[in-house]
């Protein structure tokens, strides 16, 4: 099914075409409490893919985070080309934007449950940048965690990550509450529970983290949010 562009474009690659194919299943929806207007945009954050690199809107809105920071011409991939000297530490793949970033001259990535993002095994102010894509809904303390990528990056280095938001609400834990897993229906792994659920106050967390400001990226909005976090110069 082809949706309308909406004049977007894909800050991996620069297409301008997009699919979109469901992707949420009636479990989950109904254990987020989502609402049918809320189902369709989280949907189509995770289900609208542009059709020249298959990336969806989470990862575009990602890529977007991480051009601000890189403040360089052109998508992320003809940046990634150019091989910028760029320490970047992906925790977990983000997605489809793994194999771009891995492009980088100074590219780390650390996957659970080798690396944990509570104890990174990485010494202060190590790189210029930290990646995340839909993790940090799933770690104990989103605080904690935040707060280990703030000291592993250098002073003015930049996180940015995604969580999945739903914009009408405030951010509530799940502890309490029925499991309930992404990655797919019938998913029972651990590490796919999820513990917190985002809302609109999502950003008072990195701030309770130490950064010293934050940038919101949006694509087709409220489909897909990214933030750029930056840790103090
Ligand atoms: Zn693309």
């Amino acid at each position: 099914m082809l949706e309308p562009t909406d004049a977007l474009t894909c800050g991996v690659c620069g297409g301008a075409a997009f699919t979109h194919r469901p992707v949420l299943w009636p479990a989950l929806v109904s254990e987020w409490q989502l609402s049918p207007s809320e189902a369709a945009y989280v949907d189509r954050q995770q289900g609208t893919t542009c059709n020249r690199c298959g990336s969806n809107l989470r990862s575009i809105a990602l890529a977007n985070a991480i051009r601000a920071y890189l403040r360089q011409e052109g998508a992320l991939r003809e940046i990634a080309e150019r091989r910028p000297p760029v320490s970047i530490l992906e925790i977990n793949q983000a997605g489809d934007l793994s194999a771009v970033l891995s492009r980088f001259e100074g590219h780390v990535l650390a996957s659970y449950p080798e690396v944990d993002i509570h104890r990174l095994p990485y010494a202060d102010g190590s790189f210029d940048l930290v990646v995340h894509s839909d993790t940090l809904e799933h770690v104990v303390n989103p605080i904690h965690a935040l707060t280990e990528c703030r000291r592993v990056l250098k002073r003015g280095g930049g996180l940015c990550f995604t969580v999945p938001i739903v914009v009408g609400r405030m951010t509530r834990s799940r502890s309490g509450l029925p499991l309930s897993y992404h990655g797919g229906p019938g998913t029972r792994a651990d590490d796919y529970a999820v513990r917190t659920e985002f809302g609109a106050d999502a950003w008072t967390l990195l701030m309770e983290a130490g950064f010293a400001a934050v940038t919101i990226h949006a694509v087709a909005y409220p489909a897909a949010t990214a933030f750029l976090a930056l840790k103090s110069k």
